[in-house]
């Protein structure tokens, strides 16, 4: 859309179907309501915000493509992006990448079923909906503990389940869950059910204490799944330079991957805020550094 605005550039936005386990629309397709994008004071659903910023985006003059991008080129410009079942690459001076990240779930036949019926994997997102009530957090590393420190302040109990005794996560953050009176920490615990899929919503989760086999249910009305993400950047491997844990890298304070004129925005290149807003932040920021630099190689005109 920005692109658009600034006039004369013709820009496409290559929207991919199932790669990766995603979903046309990202994953805010998958969240019910969002109550945190500014400019709805009510909340909204998480797609009915993608038809709108689709609405808004195509009334720019933006072409959205529904197709998977097969494979990139990025060697040297003009950039090659294998769109679809086209023989042909698609020539390009600029490439955004916003490919995003996809959330770790357990692999429970009972957690898919829930989801969005009490299973989450962001507590920003959906917390306030359990507001008042008991809450289940899975996992043990910083967003686990930030989560279960969040969702704290607004939900009745926490039960923080982690598979070991030891966490992964930082001292710190460790230290104000173990402080927290709302928050019971279960180690050496793993979620083997989520309850109930006949009620079709979360109504507890079954525990398997993993030293002696034990296993019990606990009340929550939501499990709140916080055992990583995965960036979805496998196609760009190779091509750009990535963090050890698979993020895109870029240069700090913009977007400008290690490939000039090659951009990447939202979660594909953030795994600390990975909120809505942020993306559509560092959407923007990319559509201005691409403009800017196809400007600087007079491509614009
Ligand atoms: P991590 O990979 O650090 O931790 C994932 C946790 O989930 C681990 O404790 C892991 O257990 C557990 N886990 C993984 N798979 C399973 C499974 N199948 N069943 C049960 N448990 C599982 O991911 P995070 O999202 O916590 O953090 C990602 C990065 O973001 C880190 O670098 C972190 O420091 C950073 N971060 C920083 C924050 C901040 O500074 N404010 C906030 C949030 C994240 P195990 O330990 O046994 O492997």
């Amino acid at each position: 859309m920005y692109l658009c605005r600034a006039g004369q550039l013709e820009a496409a936005l290559r929207r991919g179907l199932q790669r990766g386990r995603s979903h046309p629309g990202g994953q805010l397709m998958f969240t019910t309501d969002v109550e945190n994008y500014p400019g709805f004071p009510e909340k909204v659903t998480g797609h009915e915000l993608m038809q709108r910023f689709r609405d808004q985006a195509e009334r720019q003059g933006t072409e959205i493509v529904t197709a998977d991008v097969t494979k990139v080129d990025l060697s040297e410009p003009p950039f090659k992006v294998w769109v679809g079942d086209a023989a042909e690459p698609t020539l390009t001076r600029s490439v955004i990448i916003a490919t995003g990240a996809r959330a770790n779930y357990l692999g429970l036949a009972s957690e898919d079923k829930l989801k969005n019926k009490g299973v989450s994997a962001c507590a920003v997102c959906d917390g306030a909906l359990f507001r008042g009530q008991p809450v289940a957090v899975v996992g043990g590393g910083d967003t686990a503990m930030e989560e279960a420190t969040y969702l704290s302040g607004l939900c009745a109990t926490v039960t923080l389940v982690h598979r070991r005794d030891e966490f992964r996560a930082s001292k710190a953050m460790q230290n104000r869950v173990l402080a927290n009176p709302k928050i019971t920490v279960l180690r050496s615990h793993e979620v083997r059910e989520v309850k109930d899929v006949v009620d079709d919503h979360v109504t507890g989760i079954e525990v398997e204490n993993m030293k002696n086999n034990e296993r019990r249910v606990i009340p929550v009305s939501a499990m709140f799944v916080a055992i990583g993400h995965t960036p979805m950047s496998e196609l760009f491997a190779g091509q750009v330079a990535l963090h050890p844990n698979g993020y895109i890298k870029t240069v700090p304070g913009t977007t400008q991957t290690s490939v000039p004129g090659v951009f990447a925005c939202g979660d594909v290149q953030d795994w600390v805020f990975r909120q809505a807003v942020t993306a559509a932040g560092t959407g923007c920021m990319a559509a201005l550094e691409s403009e800017r630099y196809l400007g600087a190689l007079g491509a614009a005109h």
